[in-house]
């Protein structure tokens, strides 16, 4: 039975190849969806993604390099 362990913790790299992910919620962002990426306004070295639910939500983010939390 394989069993698949998500480590989210450490440096996240992103891939061209791979699709965005969302910060909050965790849940894969399609191509056809309208996500947001920003850098992370505190350190500047991680591109966050939202997916639309959770800006239009205003979930909270947090930045894997630094731990900063935001809206
Ligand atoms: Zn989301
Ligand atoms: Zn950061």
């Amino acid at each position: 039975m394989a069993h698949v362990t998500e480590a989210r913790s450490g440096p996240v790299v992103i891939e061209s190849a791979t699709p965005p992910i969302c910060n909050s919620c965790g849940r894969v962002i399609p191509p056809h969806e309208r996500g947001v990426k920003f850098l992370c306004p505190n350190c500047g070295a991680v591109i966050i993604w939202r997916c639309r639910k959770c800006r239009v939500l205003a979930k909270p983010y947090r930045c894997p390099n630094c731990g900063f939390e935001g809206p």
